[in-house]
Formats: structure tokens, sequence, C-alpha cells
């Protein structure tokens, strides 16, 4: 599947955190992509790069200046649109079908101030996390759990500098050598 992340509506001084955090969350758990309109933040797309060239895969991610143009764009590449809302049709109802129709190229939207009514329509399903008010991105994480049903939390990052392996106790990180694939461990066991 083909995943693009699409934030809408981002303004500098109010959402650039939390829009990082989209980014990183949907990374993290499947996208392949992100797209910031609303105003341009150079520092969110710098913060979102520089994680994905330490920690591995590719997730390129760029401004818009129009949601409907890359819409738009996106549809006549074969995407479908799925929109975040919570007065959308259930996750848990809907997501099979998405999985199904979307045939591996997906676009989902997530707002942040209040979202235009022609997303509604332009949107192929508009999609509640709940019906209930609460965050983008817990909205994103658990859409992309449900529509991936939990394989998105094995995902590999290919030519990743830094990774953790996971244990119980204390932090183990391993950074790749400056040249070449081999990982050195540069942390281990540390207290916490
Ligand atoms: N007034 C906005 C609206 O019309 O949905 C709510 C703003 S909310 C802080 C920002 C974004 O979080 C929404 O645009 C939506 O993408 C997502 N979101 C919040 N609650 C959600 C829910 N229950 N289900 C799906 N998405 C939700």
């Amino acid at each position: 599947m083909k995943l693009v992340v699409l934030r809408l509506g981002h303004r500098k001084a109010r959402d650039k955190r939390i829009t990082t955090h989209v980014f990183l969350a949907g990374r993290a758990l499947g996208a392949d992509a992100g797209v910031l309109c609303g105003e341009n933040d150079e520092a969110v797309l710098k913060s979102v790069s520089g994680v994905a060239g330490n920690w591995g895969g590719r997730f390129p991610v760029k401004h818009s200046p129009s949601y409907r143009k890359t819409l738009s764009g996106l549809k006549r590449r074969g995407f479908r649109v799925a929109h975040l809302t919570m007065y959308g049709e259930r996750v848990e109802a809907v997501a099979p079908a998405i999985r199904r129709k979307a045939r591996g190229r997906l676009c989902v939207v997530v707002g942040a101030e209040k979202v235009p009514g022609d997303v509604y329509r332009l949107s192929d399903w508009n999609v509640a996390v709940t019906g209930q008010p609460h965050s983008e991105v817990a909205a994103l994480a658990i859409f992309l759990h449900e529509l991936f049903g939990g394989k998105e939390l094995a995902k590999k990052f290919a030519g990743a500098r830094l990774s953790i392996v996971p244990q119980a106790r204390g932090k183990k990180v391993l950074a790749a050598k400056p040249r070449g694939n081999q990982k050195r461990i540069y942390s281990r066991n540390a207290q916490l």
C-alpha cells in the first residue's frame, strides 16, 4: 500500500508540534509520504526529514499551497481519499472496505483548524475514530492500526543510522558506522 498523509490547514504559530507528530506517527505506523497544506513551515519539514534520515526508510514530505490541487493530482494518479473526522463513519466498520477498494493507493487527510466543506465531498470516505472529539495524532494512529491490522507494528526501516534493540530494561541503540551497514552498540543498558 502506498499511503500519503495530507495535513490540512497547518498554522505555523499553533500547530508546529502536533503537525510534526502527525507526520512522525504516520511514518512510524506505515505511511510512505507526507504533504503539508496550509502555511508553509520549513521547521516541520526539516524536523520530519531529520528523523527519517536517522531512523531509516524513505518518508518524503513537502509543502503544497493548495490541498484541492494536491487531492485532484493524487486522484488522477489513482489514489482514493480517506478524511479523518469525528462526523464520519466508524473506522471499525469501514476500514476493511477502504483496504479493499483503495487498491494500494490511499491519501489520509488530517485536519487542524475547521475543515472546509468540500473536503467531505472530495473524500471517498469520511472516517471517525469514535464519535468524540480528540486528537489528530490519536485518530491517525488508530486509523492506520485498523487499516493495516497490526502489520504496521513490524514495519522495517531500511538504511537506518540509528535503531533500537528492544529490551525490558535500559536503552540499547545501534548506530551505523559512517560507511557501510555495519552497526555498533553505542549505548548499552543505560540505567533509567
Ligand atoms: N473542528 C474539527 C472537525 O471538524 O473535525 C476538529 C478539529 S480536531 C482538533 C483536528 C483533527 O483531528 C480533525 O480535523 C480530524 O482530522 C482529527 N480528529 C479529531 N477527532 C477525531 C475523531 N473522533 N475521529 C477522526 N478524526 C478526528
